[in-house]
């Protein structure tokens, strides 16, 4: 049996209808932003593999310093102990991060990181003895396939079964531009009728509505309102997070800082599954008591897992260096190219950039959906021509490693042309 049908008999895949979707793909090794399947065939991973890596894959440097940890201390329990790589990596975040995150709290996953940030901004007021149990949110954002990240995330499709079982959440419109004044309104409105605790938002890019882009005053605006009426703002950065837009974190274009943060996806280079979710002094001392009932009764197994922190570090410091910065600037600049030479095309409606990110809208004769038939034909396309892309109904967008060759991008944006052309 090849690896493709032993999958079939054992596997279930996420986000996939296993009775209409076609055989997976086996890959049997990655190098730098290139991947090979069983049969030798190539492909250009033009989307960081989920958005998780940004130096390349079987990255040497991120291997070494996990080879080096697991042969010292691979895993102890974070309960009652610590360890010296998640110390590192807590000074290391605190330097970089916005400069009022002062905690640091370790899980798994994003959406670990995102339910752990709600329940703080839930257990925030209860702490305070002050009722507020609504959570806020963008139309169409995506925060993790949980329990409270799911009630958040707004694409209804992947939380249709689950309706009227989850915590109060309360949508507001994405201020993309000419809508700002609505999203505003919106919000201000939600405060006034609703108990509200916190606000949690994808900073500047929705990455799974689309890579949806607005702008950075226009989010400042929504944390001040948030501000003047106490609620917290959490950012979930876990897709933005670590260079993808250009700078370290979506929030260094703001001008407000957030009261939590989520991070996770490229927080490890794509090696080992971790995440963080960041806190203020503030917060954190709302659960800092004599009363043990006011801590965060809140944990996982593998905790600040020593040999993903020593990961995270590497990562870290490769994000860093001069190379890897001037690779983002290269990639953004060559997006931006790529841009404007695109969106004149008839086919397309719209094109954007931000940092390493771009995405290009194509016109469809039909209402597409997420999963749609173009969906299919454009995605078919991609890996017949040894491309990883993954559509998200009309929209195509890639998310490279910062390692990817100028070569390897002209050869993405060549293939989605030729996409195009074809639909
Ligand atoms: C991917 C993602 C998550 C969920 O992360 P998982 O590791 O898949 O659980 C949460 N928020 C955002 C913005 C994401 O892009």
């Amino acid at each position: 049996m090849t690896l493709t049908e032993k999958d079939s008999q054992y596997l279930w895949h996420p986000y996939t209808q296993h009775k209409t979707a076609q055989t997976p793909i086996a890959i049997s090794r990655g190098e730098g932003a290139l991947l090979w399947d069983e049969n030798g065939k190539e492909y250009i991973d033009a989307i960081a593999s989920w958005w998780v890596n940004p130096f390349g894959h079987s990255n040497r440097f991120i291997a070494d310093a996990i080879y080096e940890q697991l042969t010292t201390l691979e895993h102890v329990l974070f309960g009652g102990f610590t360890h010296e790589p998640a110390i590192k990596v807590a000074e290391k975040l605190i330097e970089i991060l916005p400069k009022n995150q002062q905690k640091i709290f370790f899980s798994d996953n994003g959406s670990t990181a995102v339910e752990v940030a709600i329940k703080v901004a839930l257990q925030f007021f209860f702490n305070k003895n002050e009722k507020r149990t609504t959570i806020i949110a963008f139309e169409n954002a995506f925060h993790g396939d949980t329990f409270a990240a799911m009630a958040a995330s707004g694409i209804s499709f992947y939380t249709q079964a689950f309706q009227g079982m989850f915590i109060d959440v309360v949508r507001i419109p994405v201020p993309v531009k000419g809508q700002e004044q609505e999203s505003y309104d919106a919000l201000k409105d939600v405060i006034q009728k609703d108990n509200c605790a916190g606000f949690i938002f994808e900073p500047l890019v929705q990455g799974a509505a689309g890579m949806v882009m607005y702008e950075p005053e226009a989010l400042a605006k929504l944390m001040q309102i948030c501000k003047e009426h106490n609620v917290l703002t959490i950012a979930d950065e876990v897709m933005t997070g670590f260079g993808k837009t250009g700078k370290t974190f979506a929030m260094d274009y703001v001008t407000e800082v957030p009261d939590m943060i989520c991070l996770s996806k490229a927080l490890t280079g794509g090696t080992i599954p971790m995440a963080i979710t960041t806190f203020t002094q503030e917060v954190f001392d709302a659960f800092y008591d004599d009363d043990i009932n006011k801590a965060l009764f809140h944990g996982h197994t593998f905790t600040a897992n020593p040999t993903g922190c020593a990961a995270a570090l590497a990562s870290i410091d490769l994000l860093h260096t001069e190379e890897m910065q001037a690779n983002i600037e290269r990639i953004h600049k060559s997006h931006l190219d790529f841009q404007k030479k695109i969106e004149k095309h008839s086919k397309v409606i719209t094109a954007r950039t931000l940092g390493v990110i771009f995405a290009v809208e194509i016109k469809s004769v039909s209402e597409e959906s997420y999963y749609g038939s173009m969906r299919t034909k454009l995605y078919n396309f991609f890996i017949d021509k040894g491309v990883v892309l993954r559509p998200v109904g009309n929209i195509v967008y890639i998310l490279p490693p910062y390692i990817m060759s100028d070569e390897q991008l002209q050869k993405v944006y060549k293939t989605i042309e030729d996409a195009i052309e074809m639909v």
